[in-house]
């Protein structure tokens, strides 16, 4: 089954590396030994569904150990501190007064301090902002940096909460869970937390209108995700006819399609999952390319792929070629984003599409050949289309649907080099 999982990583931008930035007033430095400054911070999450919110407050403790500012040589008197691009309400205060706070380039802000911080001073201030949040779902990053840095996440009880990373302790209170980082941590990787409260489930249906049939679509989901249930629905309906197109195959399953909401614990850390006849479990956070793309399983599977990249490539393809219908900027963005993610991550990570297999959930440790695999997965499926052509990919699909037995990948460049008369030399480089 776990060949029609789709994944989503949420991976850190290695950007947020520098968001420790500090920068250094009226100085003129002298001295080659550069310690740098010290920065100390309290973090506090606090999800607050009956406000709509994430409540975020930091406690910032700014200590001036730069020895290239002893004996007044220099002081510090502002900091740039990286905020997400979705806070809101964004605050910065010390004890006595609000600090004032510019937005620089990127998420960046650049905080003003109300006093100069000599050599061996503190300056302790705090930042707030807000994220906002559904009435029974949350997804949002711990984002972290400093030397020294607490994190307490509190989240109401009856939430069902995933942290992207270990090393923390939960404890139980009355009316909450409260997660807690110790000090001292290493936060170069922000992390992703997803919580939800399961309500019953609620139901959007529609039907659509496909070439053979009339096809029920279902959607199940949460109380208070109203707006994520009717994207999905939408998506389905407009992207199954255009599947049936431009696979030249009518649906071809037997059944209705049930969409349902899932957690991160439920997808293994997929962003979606294709059960057949069970229906498809999608990740709450998950947009619609996602969708599209389990739904593409459909097809997928009608066409006895025995391999992994087959199943993943096509499905990639057909979101792409859907996509390139309905909404055709994104449709480039996507790809462009696929190719160039391939290509980056070729140095590192390749390896021949025959020898890929992915593992039953993904974490940290495994995300990064998942991710090349789908990549290098859809490289080849979309070279194999421009260079093939719609209509033969057609009549191509076709065969493997009728081939009644698993189609390897053998069979696959055999039946595609008859049939469309090209030499698939290029596409074998990917596979073995
Ligand atoms: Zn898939």
């Amino acid at each position: 089954m776990c060949k029609v999982k789709e994944m989503e990583m949420h991976f850190v931008k290695r950007c947020l590396l520098i968001a420790f930035l500090v920068s250094l007033a009226c100085i003129s430095v002298t001295a080659a030994d550069d310690t740098g400054v010290t920065v100390e911070i309290d973090s506090d999450y606090r999800v607050t569904p009956e406000s709509g919110v994430v409540h975020v407050t930091k406690q910032v403790a700014f200590i001036n150990t730069d020895l290239n500012t002893r004996y007044r040589r220099g002081y510090y008197s502002s900091f740039n501190h990286y905020l997400p691009e979705n806070a809101k309400n964004i605050k910065a205060y010390d004890t006595g007064r609000a600090i004032t706070l510019r937005k620089a380039q990127e998420g960046y802000h650049v905080l003003q301090f109300n006093r100069k911080v000599w050599y061996g001073e503190t300056y302790t201030f705090y930042i707030e902002y807000e994220l906002d949040i559904n009435r029974n779902t949350a997804a949002f990053y711990i984002l972290e940096y400093g030397d020294n840095t607490e994190v307490t996440l509190e989240v109401p009880s009856g939430f069902d909460t995933h942290l992207a990373r270990d090393g923390y302790e939960v404890e139980e209170k009355q009316y909450s869970s409260v997660y807690k980082f110790q000090k001292g941590m290493d936060w170069k990787r922000s992390c992703l937390v997803s919580t939800i409260r399961h309500t019953d489930y609620l139901v959007l249906n529609d039907v659509a209108h496909l070439q053979e049939r009339d096809v029920r679509v279902q959607i199940r989901y949460w109380e208070g995700e109203e707006a994520w249930a009717q994207q999905m629905l939408d998506t389905a309906l407009t992207s199954l006819p255009i599947l049936e197109e431009t696979w030249g195959m009518p649906y071809p399953a037997s059944y209705d399609i049930i969409i349902t909401q899932a957690n991160i614990t439920e997808t293994g850390g997929y962003g979606g999952y294709n059960q057949g006849k069970k229906g498809i479990s999608i990740l709450y956070t998950s947009s619609n390319e996602i969708l599209i793309h389990e739904l593409a399983h459909y097809w997928t599977r009608a066409c006895n792929f025995d391999q992994l990249w087959m199943d993943e490539g096509y499905a990639d393809l057909y979101t792409y070629i859907v996509l390139n219908e309905t909404d055709p900027e994104k449709a480039v963005e996507r790809r462009d984003r696929f190719l160039q993610k391939y290509e980056n991550m070729k140095e590192d990570h390749d390896f021949p599409l025959s020898d890929w297999d992915i593992p039953d959930s993904i974490n940290s440790s495994t995300g990064e050949k998942v991710d090349f695999g789908y990549k290098k997965s859809f490289a080849l499926a979309y070279e194999l289309y421009e260079d093939i052509g719609i209509e033969n990919m057609k009549s191509t699909n076709l065969q493997f649907a009728a081939s009644g037995t698993p189609v390897s990948e053998e069979m696959f460049v055999d039946m595609i080099s008859t049939s469309s008369g090209s030499d698939l030399t290029a596409i074998e480089a990917y596979i073995y």
